[in-house]
């Protein structure tokens, strides 16, 4: 027997579900949205709200040190990194109250506890208390994304990293050691680098930035290198070795190996969905690679079943995971929503210079066969 009955059941609320709860009551529908942690997902918690807080401090720094060239002298100045993380952290509070309120505006029935799907028209809920079975008439997945550790890089919470802790981190290290040169780790080096850590990071593939054209890796990672950041492209991690004080880590460009010392290690490489423990496989909604397969409605294999955010894997990006929560509500509500267009979404990286792309990439477009002016 369901202990209640909803239009909608929203499982998870990051970006993309609280934004599905939000229209989904404005359209009309009685929504429940199931959360496990707290309300704001990784984005606002520990993705992009606090790591745009700390570059906005970053930035501050930066110019402080360049004072002179303005024209402007201290006798003495201070960078205080708690400060910095307090700072964050406020923010961070003040918009997870915000979109607690909004969801109280709009009547959205907000369950804590962990739910899984129970076939395709129910979820369970486990509540420190109880056990609770809801009945929707759609279901929305947005359970989004978790950190994914690196083989051979195994995560310890305190001396190699994540983003999780990095966003955290108490004490300053003297010096770390960043693998992965994508957004994450892009943003991350101009946060310590600021603050005075002798920061190295690393990338696999050619150039940072690897999902932007060509020349805006190679500038940035010259922009960077004059920030005194080392930037080492083409390298691979080819062992590492716990020391007294920190790690002693072997970096290998092509034939040639070298080995440095990090006190700490920030893994900022990939992201894996939360997929698994949520009853995809009873109800019978199909995967692939791990990511949940939607069409660009974000309904899955099963009717009446959507998903939507890091879950599906189309972009991991919060603005995206709202469109597609707004897309696939309005589905629902039958409002025939244009379909997800991902060449409409625009990608921006804080580092300094900041990056902002948008549609199809030069490469992209020269596989394509399509002619490519640069202007
Ligand atoms: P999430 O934000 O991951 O939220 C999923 C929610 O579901 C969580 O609250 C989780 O607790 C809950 N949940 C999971 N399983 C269950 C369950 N079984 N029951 C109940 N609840 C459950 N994106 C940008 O667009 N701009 C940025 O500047 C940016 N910066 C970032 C910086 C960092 C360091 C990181 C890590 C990410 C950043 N991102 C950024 C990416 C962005 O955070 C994600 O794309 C976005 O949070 C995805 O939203 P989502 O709703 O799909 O999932």
């Amino acid at each position: 027997m369901a202990d209640r009955l909803y239009d909608l059941i929203v499982l998870g609320a990051g970006p993309g579900g609280y934004v599905s709860a939000i229209r989904g009551a404005q359209l009309g529908l009685n929504v429940a949205l199931v959360e496990k942690d707290k309300v704001g997902g990784v984005c606002l918690n520990r993705g992009c709200i606090p790591s745009k807080a700390l570059i906005h401090n970053a930035h501050v720094v930066s110019l402080v040190r360049r004072a002179e060239e303005f024209g402007i002298s201290f006798d003495h100045v201070k960078f205080d990194f708690s400060v910095a993380l307090k700072r964050s952290r406020e923010a961070v509070d003040r918009l997870t109250k915000g979109v607690e309120l909004l969801l109280k505006k709009h009547r959205v029935v907000l369950l804590a506890g962990t739910g899984e799907l129970a076939g395709s028209k129910a979820v369970r809920v486990k509540t420190e208390k109880e056990t609770l079975q809801i009945e929707g008439q759609n279901i929305i997945i947005a359970t989004g994304s978790r950190v994914k550790p690196l083989p051979g890089l195994p995560l310890d919470g305190s001396g190699i990293i994540s983003s999780d802790e990095a966003l955290r981190l108490g004490d300053l290290p003297g010096s770390l050691l960043i693998v992965g040169g994508g957004a994450v780790g892009v943003e991350f080096a101009y946060i310590f680098s600021a603050y005075g850590v002798k920061v190295t990071l690393v990338e696999l593939e050619p150039r940072l930035l690897p999902g932007e054209d060509d020349e805006i890796g190679e500038g940035l990672g010259r922009a960077y290198s004059k920030m005194k950041i080392a930037v080492k492209t083409g390298v691979r991690i080819a062992g590492i070795e716990k020391e007294a004080a920190g790690y002693a880590v072997v970096l290998k460009k092509g034939e040639k190996e070298e080995t440095l010392r990090f006190d700490k290690i920030l893994v900022a490489a990939g992201r894996a969905p939360n997929s698994e423990n949520i009853g995809l496989e009873s109800s019978g909604v199909k995967i692939h690679g791990n990511f949940i397969e939607v069409d660009p409605f974000l309904r899955t294999s099963v009717p009446g079943i959507f998903a939507i955010g890091d879950v599906a894997g189309k972009s991991l990006l919060a603005h995206s995971a709202m469109a597609e929560g707004i897309t696939a509500v309005e589905t629902i509500a039958g409002k025939n929503p244009a379909p997800m267009d991902y060449g409409l979404v625009p990608s921006c990286v804080y580092g300094q210079p900041q990056v902002a792309s948008f549609g199809m990439k030069e490469r992209d477009a020269k596989k394509a066969g399509i002619p490519v002016r640069i202007g």
